[in-house]
């Protein structure tokens, strides 16, 4: 049954869904969204869908005549579910003696989860950051036949000066890789991660 009053999905979270398994994750979604006072099986979820779409031209399965299978539901429920975005419970049918999954959505940790992502990506970041830092050599230009190399910190301890000839020492060309890791670390540091 449809209630009257349809909850809508932030739209963060509906992008989010989209990124995750395409519209049907977003139908899905909605279904787990508008069904959190009773309890609701994957069948149900496909048929509250395919009623939805009906005498729409929204065909989630292109290669046969059927517009949805449970199974295409299965899947994105479980990929939600490894997203952290929903849970289930499963329940012997005594009659059949086949599972009964009964779903429910955990968006409220949504903002969470982003945040997760985005301290992953940063340190990510940071590693790469790191290697760079450490595997970043100078040397004079003046004594390139000598093939001395400095790493940043002998470097800066010796002022970024040639200790042969006292020319300036020149950085090696990952310093545009450099500056962009630690703008790209400065870009991820500023999103403010707020849902409401
Ligand atoms: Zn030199």
């Amino acid at each position: 049954m449809r209630l009257s009053h349809i909850k809508e999905l932030n739209p963060f979270l509906r992008s989010f869904l989209y990124i995750i398994s395409g519209d049907i994750a977003i139908y899905v979604g909605m279904e787990l969204l508008n069904s959190e006072s009773v309890d609701i099986t994957d069948e149900d979820i496909t048929e509250n869908i395919k009623e939805s779409i009906k005498g729409s031209d929204i065909d989630f399965e292109p290669n046969d005549s059927e517009i949805l299978k449970l199974n295409t539901v299965r899947k994105t429920l479980y990929k939600l579910y490894s997203e952290k975005l929903a849970q289930f419970r499963r329940i012997r049918d005594k009659s059949t003696g086949w599972f009964i999954y009964y779903w429910w959505h955990e968006f409220d940790l949504f903002e969470e989860i982003l945040l997760e992502k985005k301290n992953l990506i940063e340190s990510k970041l940071r590693d790469r950051l790191q290697f760079e830092q450490n595997n970043y050599f100078f040397y004079c230009k003046n004594c390139q036949e000598s093939n001395i190399k400095y790493n940043f910190d002998k470097a800066f301890e010796l002022n970024f000066r040639c200790p042969d000839c006292g020319n300036p020492l020149e950085a090696q060309d990952n310093q545009s890789i450099i500056e962009y890791l630690k703008n790209k670390i400065g870009v991820i540091q500023n999103i403010k991660i707020s849902i409401d």
